[in-house]
């Protein structure tokens, strides 16, 4: 009884709009068609794995081909705090980014909106995390997309149990 109406309660924040293995499944002239014109992606385990400093060839052949596309923006929003990581990646997809988003509170990216003029119904967030990314995206009313992260085992024993929480909430 408290977990189905646990369920409930936090259900539609942390429904996706879409979920993917990764982010080379996202159909991103689809996305466009359906009025998405900003795209914000996570960076760990969505981009890269932690253990990787480097984006890879075919994250950058991607990147090159959303550029193509033409989205109004197109950005990076890590919660990570180690900024100079999250810039060496910005640097290498020549994105803007932003570090210690906080996701899933919305300051941030209210604040980002804001400040460039975007309607957060337009814009799309693509990341591993129900609970922040997804979360985050839901309640702004943006189109959520999962991916599934790209290394769930060698991450820290927090985010462990954070990938073991939502794979059980992605079941129910
Ligand atoms: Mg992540």
């Amino acid at each position: 009884m408290i977990k189905q109406r646990f369920i409930a309660s936090v259900q539609p924040y942390l429904n996706p709009t879409q979920v993917h293995e990764s982010i080379y499944d996202i159909d991103f002239i689809e996305l466009q068609t359906l009025g998405v014109k900003h795209l914000f992606f996570d960076v760990d385990n969505t981009l890269m794995s932690y253990s990787e400093t480097n984006v890879s060839i075919k994250c950058m052949a991607l990147f090159n081909d959303i550029q193509l596309i033409g989205f109004d923006t197109v950005m990076l929003m890590s919660n990570n705090s180690n900024v100079d990581r999250i810039e060496a990646v910005a640097k290498q997809l020549q994105l803007p980014a932003v570090t210690f988003a906080c996701k899933p509170f919305v300051f941030t990216m209210r604040r980002v909106a804001a400040d460039a003029a975007i309607n957060l119904n337009e814009a799309a967030m693509i990341g591993d995390q129900l609970l922040t990314d997804i979360a985050m995206a839901n309640v702004l009313n943006m189109r959520s997309i999962f991916v599934e992260p790209m290394d769930a085992e060698h991450v820290s024993g927090t985010k462990k149990m954070q990938y073991t929480f939502q794979k059980w909430l992605m079941r129910q």
